[in-house]
């Protein structure tokens, strides 16, 4: 009769991923905790900024969706609170271009972002790929870690760093270095950087940077990418309006180029 109750000690469940979902319209803030529970996460709401801190502090979220208008805190306010006190990936939900410009300009550090109104299969396939790149992260430590038992095996392998300018890139490391300080690159633009730097003079567009970057199944919201080129020029180029290294190709996308 107990099954249920003992199956637990016969293999260890997987823990649901929470999804805190901040947003203050209502029937938008309900659709969307019963979609992401139909896709078998833990979900707690949040109507406005306040409400989202509190829910933050209190379940430790796994990942949160945050709308950028919201009464009391604005979402802006939000995402720079709790910036400051965690890397859990965030998604805004903006309401326009507009917003996503200023949300931008104002470098917040979210992880993505979707205008309204979003299909629920592309946010989906969203949070998705925002939680398999943390699992691939957690499988890219435990290697690193089995490396370090056998130094020199790993030491041959590790690739060397690449120049871009005063830029340095340590690719083993994971790290982005301008005149020998440390730059710090979200881990998507990161990606994003490594795999332009593999490719050098190939032009992409920007779903298919979404393609290889994000991995997403469905066609994703390119202005994803451009807000990620944005960031990159801001560390990588001398000057980010006038770019030596990550050329636009109007039209068609982005393409990585050394200057000579
Ligand atoms: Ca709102």
């Amino acid at each position: 009769m107990n099954d249920v109750l003992t199956g637990a000690s016969h293999h260890v469940p997987r823990m649901a991923r929470t999804i805190l979902v901040v947003e203050d319209e209502t029937t938008l803030r309900e659709t969307l905790i019963d979609a992401l529970e139909s896709e078998g996460f833990r979900v707690v709401g949040a109507a406005d900024g306040r409400a989202a801190l509190a829910e933050f502090r209190a379940e430790a979220p796994d990942l949160i969706l945050l709308d950028v208008m919201l009464p009391e805190l604005s979402g802006v306010e939000v995402c720079r609170i709790i910036r400051a006190e965690s890397p859990v990936p965030i998604i805004m939900l903006t309401a326009r271009d507009s917003e996503v410009d200023k949300v931008v300009g104002l470098e917040l550090g979210a992880d993505d972002y979707v205008t309204k109104p979003f299909s629920f299969r592309e946010l989906t396939a969203r949070i998705r790929a925002i939680f398999r790149r943390d699992e691939r992260a957690v499988t890219v430590a435990a290697v690193a870690v089995n490396a370090a038992a056998s130094a020199a095996a790993a030491e041959a392998a590790v690739p060397p760093p690449v120049e871009v300018g005063r830029v340095l890139v340590d690719l083993a490391g994971h790290r982005v270095t301008r005149d020998g300080k440390p730059v710090a690159l979200k881990p998507r633009a990161f990606e994003l950087l490594v795999f332009l730097l593999r490719h050098p003079g190939q032009v992409f567009t920007r779903d298919q940077l979404l393609e290889h970057v994000w991995g997403y199944e469905y066609g994703g919201e390119t202005r994803t990418v451009d807000v990620h080129v944005h960031w990159l020029r801001a560390e990588i180029e001398p000057d980010a309006a006038a770019p030596a290294w990550l050329h636009t190709v109007r039209g068609v996308g982005y393409v990585f180029r050394r200057p000579d």
